[in-house]
């Protein structure tokens, strides 16, 4: 046994579930992946020039912390063509992934022993980095009965002096839900009233089933919000590595200074891959955000003939099953699945209390792969002895 000590701070940090099932998977032959949040589409074959020539261009060296001032450009002509907005170019940071940007963004705000509001369910990586960085992460809950929406009384009954950020995400994972413009919009009141810094993880809005996804982004909130966004899901550049954050021009100062610590700089080949996302014609959106509605209103119809309790999904590409008792150990019951069925699901219980003995799946798997494992799986739990 070695005797190297690591830090406290490190071993404080939870694995994530997902991971644990992703790698239990390895084990078994033919495996369908339902567990993992990783697009099929591939990247357009634009998107994979542009990196190619970037290449034979030349442009392989560091950028500036902040990201290729060009690059920074394209996000900011987007933001104003697509929503109105008028962002400097100093107020975007681009990072590893969105997230690079919710980690840096952490680390830039919260101090040992500072609090942050994380919805529940949510996804884990906000605890883990929130712990990463010395602060305490507090649950605050979606509630079925109001449709998984946040409430400003949820939350600012939790607020305490040390609070320092609140999380929030739509559409959110795992639940799929799409907050309402009502919702933003009390929220952001209650952000105005009590000084509090919003931490907007949208790096699904371009993934939304309901018409419209309200961004928490406005040209009145420069000063109390800040928003992560990506290239992962939109253009199918998991592996790519690009996102961004925008933030108030003193944050952003921070988290570029942080990005020299932590990263220098995301790979310069992806940001000119990401420039070239940043051309594709519109269409291509409403293309993607089609296959994936398709796929969600297939999965909707699978599990209302079999009976498994869900929340329908307004955006994503997430659904919670209701699968096993409320207090069930969630990733023994994925293990069992995985082994009964080679179909591999995220254990509820990584998402927090709530969706402890619920399991979650996704649908950014081709068609076919999608029907067969929930068939398999809803012919699984149909057999299971009752627990
Ligand atoms: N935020 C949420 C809610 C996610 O689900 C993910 C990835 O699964 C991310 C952020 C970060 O993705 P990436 O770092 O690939 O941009």
């Amino acid at each position: 046994m070695s005797s190297i000590a690591v830090s406290e701070r490190a071993l404080r940090v939870p694995r994530a579930g997902i991971r644990v099932i992703f790698d239990a998977a390895q084990k078994y032959e033919g495996v369908i992946h339902l567990e993992i949040g990783q697009p099929d589409l591939p990247t357009p074959p634009e998107i994979c020039r542009a990196a190619e020539q970037a290449i034979e261009a030349g442009e392989t060296r560091y950028t500036p912390n902040a990201g290729s001032l060009k690059l920074r450009q394209a996000i900011s002509s987007m933001m104003a063509r697509r929503r109105g907005l008028d962002i400097s170019t100093g107020r975007i940071v681009v990072t590893t992934g969105g997230m690079g940007a919710l980690a840096s963004a952490v680390q830039a705000m919260i101090d040992t022993g500072d609090e942050a509001l994380i919805p529940d369910p949510g996804w884990p990586n906000y605890h883990m980095q929130i712990t990463c960085a010395g602060g305490v992460s507090v649950p605050y809950p979606l509630r079925p009965e109001n449709g998984f929406q946040p409430a400003v009384e949820d939350i600012e009954a939790r607020l305490t002096p040390r609070t320092r950020l609140l999380f929030v995400n739509s559409p959110s994972n795992p639940i799929g839900v799409v907050y309402r413009q009502e919702k933003v919009d009390a929220l952001l009141e209650l952000a105005r009233r009590r000084n509090l810094m919003i931490l907007s993880d949208e790096v699904y809005n371009d993934i939304c089933f309901t018409g419209s996804c309200p961004s928490f982004l406005r040209q009145d909130t420069e000063s109390f919000v800040m928003a992560v966004y990506s290239f992962s899901k939109t253009y199918s550049m998991t592996g790519w590595r690009v996102g961004y954050l925008v933030a108030p021009e003193p944050v952003a100062a921070q988290v570029t200074k942080l990005q020299e610590v932590f990263y220098a700089c995301t790979s310069s080949v992806s940001q000119a891959a990401a420039e070239a996302a940043l051309r594709m014609p519109d269409g291509y959106l409403d293309e993607m955000n089609g296959v994936y509605h398709r796929r969600r209103n297939a999965l909707v119809r699978i599990l209302t003939e079999n009976g498994i309790g869900h929340f329908a999904p307004e955006g994503a590409f997430y659904c919670l099953l209701q699968v096993g008792q409320a207090n069930e150990d969630s990733t023994q019951l994925a293990l069992e699945i995985l082994d009964r069925t080679q179909v591999a699901v995220a254990p509820g219980e990584t998402f927090g209390e709530f969706s402890r003995g619920m399991v979650r799946v996704s649908f950014a798997v081709e068609d076919g792969q999608l029907e067969e494992g929930i068939s398999k799986l809803a012919k699984y739990l149909a057999s299971r002895p009752a627990q």
